[in-house]
């Protein structure tokens, strides 16, 4: 999962300086504000945790964060089809069960932004004790 905060003056993508699965672990661990610094305009604003956004890694991205696992898999997939069928067969394989595998990771991450956007943290702590 990738979450990210809109620049309040140029609306670049900051990377979030926090990771957690929902918006309630990152308050319980590091407050309901912050300050971030952008690299692209150097304003430094104060964000709530509800700034943070879950959004989908690029194909790109998927591909760089999980190299070590597609590497494997198609090694794996590829010595096997290679001694059970032979090279041609062994090379297919391999690059379907990569597809298959990155197509998989996608869809999880999703489900995870979804659930991680769908929680606001907004009107469920601050309001305690108003
Ligand atoms: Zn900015």
């Amino acid at each position: 999962m990738k979450l990210i905060i809109k620049c309040k003056d140029c609306r670049n993508e900051i990377d979030s300086p926090y990771k957690a699965s929902t918006r309630i672990n990152i308050v319980q661990k590091f407050g309901e504000e912050f300050e971030i610094k952008c690299p692209a305009c150097n304003s430094t604003n104060t964000y709530e945790v509800d700034d943070i956004r879950a959004v989908d890694y690029s194909f790109g991205e998927l591909v760089q964060n999980r190299i070590a696992v597609f590497l494997v898999i198609m090694a794996v997939t590829f010595v096997l089809g290679f001694f059970l069928i032979g090279t041609g067969v062994g090379i297919i394989t391999s690059i379907v069960s990569a597809l298959i595998a990155i197509i998989l990771f996608k869809n999880n991450n999703s489900g995870k932004n979804l659930t991680f956007n769908k929680h606001k943290v907004k009107g469920r702590m601050s309001n305690v004790g108003a």
